[in-house]
């Protein structure tokens, strides 16, 4: 029988791949298909439309119902720009006791641990099944896992719960924010900056919209919550990219902000969009017609990722708790796969080494006790399993 590598090696191996989400995840996902083949598990692939990327689910154990879906992104956020001391494809252990590498916490650390697993998976006589449940493009709005989760859950019988692997320090996290992801595309009419009153400035209608969106922030931030414990405890708005224009001395024909909102657990995750919609077609489109009648906005939604309600988790984080020896549950601002899968209706918590502030930064690492930790956490969800 094929021996398993340590998770500490399985974790070097996988961060050699360059899964930057622009890139395709092919060659991480068919190293872990073959890996698995060694060890006699069928994959299922779950290809995007353009064949470039896939999620890939697997089961070990009985074909029945009550199973744990183990959870993770193979895709990295990109190193371009970062100060890094290290080569970011290469696992690197420093004496400090932390293995450092690209995606080493977010969150190829809990895949690793995973796949290093599978011959004790195997070995246990499992009563219930464990399956394996990785996708793409995670880190660009959960846009793999929506097929992935949908062909899982088609196919399996109906799991117990499922266990998102990505970074919190392997403390059970059962609430977590929505968010959505919008593209505003302001188009306006060129002229000579001279003459601004023969053309319309997609730019500065684009500024008048952030300066909205400010504005909205600001009114959100008023109805902060105490019920849940994430900071800043309030919806948050972020215009991550700005583009367009052509010279300093033309109008703008076109402008692009790349948005975004996160809404806390149970706060509607449609109000901010929805508003939007509202002040674009009411105020700010007008103005902008009133000026010149072919100036268009539109409004298109990037990506959403649903939110995470604690009540709706307790039981997969009573049996998380369990397996982590911990004895209270968190709640996160940043979004994740969990709630794709809460929203089938499986009870859904995250869990994983690393912590998240070392997440998309340079020098990203997974401390060495981290993996020890998910390790354990592993063997002790596979005694459960043979129960
Ligand atoms: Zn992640």
């Amino acid at each position: 029988m094929t021996t398993a590598p340590s998770s500490i090696e399985m974790l070097k191996r996988l961060v050699a791949f360059d899964t930057t989400s622009r890139h395709s995840n092919l060659d991480l996902i068919h190293y872990i298909r073959d890996y698995l083949g060694d060890f006699g598990i069928e994959s299922t692939l779950v290809p995007n439309a353009e064949g470039t990327k896939a999620n890939l689910f697997a089961t070990i154990g009985p074909r029945q119902e009550g199973g744990i879906v183990l959870s993770g992104h193979t895709d990295v956020v990109p190193v371009d720009g970062q100060p890094w001391e290290t080569d970011p494809w290469t696992l690197t252990e420093k004496p400090d006791g932390n293995l450092y590498g690209r995606g080493t916490c977010d969150m190829k650390g809990f895949i690793a641990a995973c796949l290093s697993h599978v011959p004790a998976f195997q070995k246990a006589r499992l009563k219930v099944p464990l399956h394996f449940a990785f996708s793409y493009d995670e880190e660009i709005g959960c846009l793999g896992a929506p097929a992935l989760v949908e062909k899982l859950v088609g196919a399996v019988p109906r799991p117990q719960a499922v266990i998102v692997g990505e970074p919190t320090m392997m403390g059970v996290v059962n609430a977590q924010n929505a968010g959505g992801g919008i593209i505003a595309t302001f188009t306006g009419v060129e002229a000579h900056s001279s003459m601004t009153h023969l053309g319309v400035s997609a730019i500065h209608f684009a500024g008048d919209f952030i300066h909205w969106l400010n504005e909205l922030q600001v009114e959100l931030a008023q109805r902060k919550r105490t019920d849940i414990d994430t900071v800043p405890g309030h919806t948050t708005i972020n215009v991550g990219i700005v583009t367009g224009g052509t010279a300093g001395n033309i109008l703008a024909r076109e402008c692009t902000l790349n948005w975004g909102y996160r809404t806390l657990p149970g706060d509607d995750p449609w109000e901010v969009q929805r508003r939007a919609e509202q002040y674009v077609a009411e105020l700010l489109l007008p103005k902008m017609k009133a000026k010149h009648p072919d100036a268009r906005i539109e409004l298109k939604r990037r990506s959403f990722v649903p939110g995470l309600l604690p009540q709706e988790n307790e039981e997969a984080a009573k049996l998380a708790l369990q397996w982590t020896g911990g004895n209270r549950t968190y709640a996160v601002p940043y979004g994740t796969e969990a709630g794709i899968f809460r929203g089938h209706g499986i009870p859904t918590v995250i869990c994983g080494p690393g912590d998240i502030s070392q997440a998309h930064q340079p020098n990203e690492f997974v401390a060495k006790a981290q993996m020890d930790a998910c390790d354990a956490f592993l063997d002790k969800m596979t005694g459960w399993a043979t129960k």
